[in-house]
């Protein structure tokens, strides 16, 4: 890896995770693990807390070309931590040798980063454990038939959060904000990233590799039957993301936030939501004014502030 990862074409031909996966065709979230383990290289061991990518390695089938572990969906960073003290004792007492070490990889999604493993999580970076961490954020639980996570953007249709007569909106609840929940903790490195910018990727995850300690990554991750729509649009709709401004590209090195793509004019981010299913009652059969400004004035809220503190 060095600067020369600026475009597509620097991405290593090497893959590391073959195809051919039981996962949904068109799936954001297997893209990016594929891709953040490309650039990694092969010297790797991936923690993988119960979910959607929990189901890429099943026994006696793996794609994985490096170590794969499973572990319990709140536990994958306490799990890294044993992984990282094993590898540095097998170090210290000469039985692996310094340059036979490993990149110590935790991949979760949303529900165990955002909720059930919030807590191993913040441990973890108190402790300043040397890891990767790509959380692939579809925003729901998924796996197990897209109910709500405390990642879910408020107005979105889930399992559990069904417009109704009574709550036309869909979720009431706003998205937590986990970029700023590990930023709170100061860890070397946090990012977030997107399947339709990976040179982006690339450089970040370059960047992050210059540092010992966390370096932690949050992924737009669309999910074709969670987000109800056409697994070949799921480029498209991570790039719209970026472009309403729904998902922004940033990074913090040491706690300092700079953002990697500030749109001179950003789209209505009307045009992120009518591409979802699990937006479509915010449309129809009535247009739900009120929600939709609501949406709106949130991310202006935020790009306004980005734009002050840049000021
Ligand atoms: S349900 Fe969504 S996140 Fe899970 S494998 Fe399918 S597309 Fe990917």
């Amino acid at each position: 890896m060095g600067d020369q990862h600026k475009t597509l074409r620097d991405l290593p031909v090497e893959e590391n995770v073959a195809p051919g996966t039981m996962l949904c065709a068109g799936c954001g979230g297997v893209l990016l693990v594929r891709i953040f383990e490309k650039i990694l290289g092969p010297n790797t061991i991936t923690l993988n807390a119960a979910g959607c990518m929990s189901m890429l390695s099943v026994f006696p089938y793996t794609p994985f070309k490096s170590s794969w572990l499973y572990v319990a969906m709140a536990s994958a960073p306490a799990a890294a931590q044993g992984v990282r003290d094993a590898l540095d004792i097998m170090i210290r007492k000469g039985r692996i040798r310094p340059e036979d070490d490993l990149k110590v990889v935790v991949i979760t999604g949303d529900g165990a980063a955002a909720d059930i493993g919030l807590q191993t999580t913040s441990g973890a970076l108190h402790r300043n454990l040397d890891f990767y961490y790509l959380v692939y954020d579809n925003e729901g639980y998924s796996n197990t038939g897209f109910q709500a996570s405390g990642s879910s953007p408020f107005g979105a249709a889930t399992k559990t959060t069904l417009p109704s007569k009574h709550v036309p909106e869909g979720s009431l609840l706003e998205k937590k904000d986990l970029f700023e929940i590990w930023r709170a903790h100061r860890p070397p490195y946090v990012a977030t990233v997107s399947p339709a910018y990976i040179a982006d990727m690339m450089r970040k995850v370059e960047r992050a590799s210059q540092f010992a300690g966390p370096k932690l990554f949050i992924a737009h991750s669309p999910c074709p039957p969670g987000w109800d729509i056409d697994s070949g649009a799921v480029i498209r709709l991570a790039k719209m993301a970026v472009e309403t401004g729904v998902w922004p590209l940033k990074e913090a090195v040491h706690g300092q936030v700079t953002h990697s793509l500030v749109m001179k004019k950003r789209r209505p981010v009307e045009e992120y939501l009518k591409m979802q299913g699990r937006f479509e009652h915010l449309f129809s059969p009535a247009r739900q004014e009120d929600v939709l400004q609501k949406i709106q004035a949130k991310v202006d809220g935020y790009w306004k502030s980005v734009t002050e503190r840049s000021l």
